[in-house]
Formats: structure tokens, C-alpha cells, sequence
């Protein structure tokens, strides 16, 4: 099975209107690749203006409300991303189930009202440092994935992103050969709840990903893209990674 190469920056709570000049040039990036499907999950303050450079590529959201109004200060949901432009939306990054608290439960909770607005999904799903050191992380991010899967996945709106908590912001990735064996843990376990539809799923791999090491993750059999934290913040770092899935 062929899937199309999914490379999405994260910008996490990092960017102002000044910083719309990369967006557009990022964009550039995205036409240039168009065998890349690349897209930038922005805060939402950047989403509407974003989506007027974004050339290429496409706009998301970092994390949606799993309710479509209501008494909720502060929050934000699909409707109301997707009415800014935002096509897509990450769900369950580990610096939400961590601060936030968010629950599997909450997490396909908004990944299906994510859904109903038209969104597509990047599901996040990783394991602490103590789970990979007693050997646990197979077992561990396998259950996570199931616990947080929506009813209904499907390939054409709902992707995985795979995230080691340790690997995030911290340089460090896990071994190949460790990535290999645990995305294809995944797709065997998604082939479990949803049958053949798992061969067509992607599955993204995130945590210090770059430059320097993005051409031989994104080799791995399993590895169907990327989301990127810190060197998505500019065209000139993201660029070698957009072109190593290419
Ligand atoms: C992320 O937070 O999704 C991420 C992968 O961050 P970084 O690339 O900075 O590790």
C-alpha cells in the first residue's frame, strides 16, 4: 500500500502576524513538493491570516473543543476552526493529556467532533520515559491508540501521530529500529478494530524530528510522515525535512 507522505509542522504557542512571511514561504515549500501533502497546525490566532498565504499547504489547529458551542470560556470549537480556515486538527498531543489533562475518552471525543465540522485528524499517542525504560511502550501506546480511537476511523479523515513524550523538544529520538517496531505495532493493533482500513491509515512519527535525521525516519516502512515541533518554526529549517519526504 502506497500512502502519500504527511509532513505537519506543529507551532505549539509560538507565532505572531510577523511570523506569516514563513507561513507563506512554507506554502512555497508545499507547492514545490507537491508529492508532499504539507500542512502547519498554527494557533489559532494566526489560522484566518494564515490561510490567506498558506500557497500549498494546508492550515490546522493545534486542538478542538469536543462540543460545537456552548458554556465553555475560553475554548474553541471545530466549527469555529474550520470557518477560519483550518482544515485540519491535531487531537491528543502529550502536552494536553499532560497539562490539560485530557482523557483517551475527551481525546476521540474530539476527534469525532472534529469530524462532524469537516476537519481531518492527527491523533497523538506516546509513551513517558519510564514506560519505554521497563519496556512497556509496545503494549502501552498500543492501548492509548485504541482507548483514544474514534468510532468510525478512517484513512480519508484520520491520521496517528506517533510521539514519544521523551523524544519531544529534547533532541532525542528512539533508535530505528525502535520507531519500525512500534509503528508497526500500531498498524497492527488499528488492523485489529478497523481491519483492512489500517493499511491505508497514516502513521506520522514526532519528537525532535529534523533536518538531520528526517530522510531516514521517513524511510522506515511504517513512517507515512511526519509532525514536527521545533523545526517547523521557519521555511529554512522545515525545508530539508519537506524535501526528505518528497
Ligand atoms: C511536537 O510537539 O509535536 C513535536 C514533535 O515537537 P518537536 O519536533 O519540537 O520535538
Amino acid at each position: 500500500m502506497s500512502r502519500r507522505k504527511l509532513v505537519v509542522g506543529n507551532w505549539k504557542m509560538n507565532g505572531l502576524r510577523a511570523q506569516l512571511g514563513e507561513v507563506e514561504a512554507i506554502g512555497g515549500l508545499a507547492r514545490e513538493h507537491g508529492s508532499v501533502e504539507v500542512g502547519l497546525c498554527l494557533p489559532a490566532t494566526l489560522i484566518a491570516a494564515a490561510d490567506a498565504v498558506k500557497g500549498g499547504a494546508f492550515v490546522g489547529a493545534q486542538d478542538c473543543h469536543m462540543r460545537a458551542s456552548g458554556a465553555h470560556t475560553g475554548c474553541l470549537s471545530a466549527p469555529m476552526l474550520a470557518e477560519a480556515g483550518a482544515s485540519w486538527t491535531i487531537v491528543g498531543h502529550s502536552e494536553r493529556r499532560q497539562d490539560q489533562g485530557e482523557t483517551d475518552a475527551d481525546v476521540a471525543a474530539k476527534a469525532l467532533a472534529a469530524k462532524a465540522a469537516g476537519l481531518k485528524v492527527i491523533l497523538c499517542v506516546g509513551e513517558s520515559l519510564e514506560v519505554r525504560d521497563a519496556g512497556d511502550a509496545e503494549a502501552v501506546v498500543s492501548a492509548q491508540l485504541l482507548a483514544s480511537l474514534p468510532e468510525g476511523a478512517a484513512a480519508d479523515w484520520l491520521s496517528i501521530a506517533y510521539e514519544p513524550i521523551w523524544a519531544i523538544g529534547t533532541g532525542r529520538i528512539p533508535t530505528m529500529e525502535a520507531v519500525a517496531e512500534m509503528h508497526a505495532a500500531l498498524r497492527a493493533a488499528l488492523a485489529r478494530r478497523i481491519g483492512g482500513e489500517a493499511d491505508a491509515v497514516r502513521i506520522l512519527y514526532g519528537g525532535s524530528m529534523n533536518g538531520d535525521n528526517a530522510a531516514e525516519l521517513l524511510a522506515l516502512a511504517d513512517v507515512d510522515g511526519g509532525l514536527i515541533g521545533g523545526a517547523s518554526l521557519t521555511a529554512e529549517k522545515f525545508a530539508p525535512v519537506i524535501a526528505a519526504a518528497a
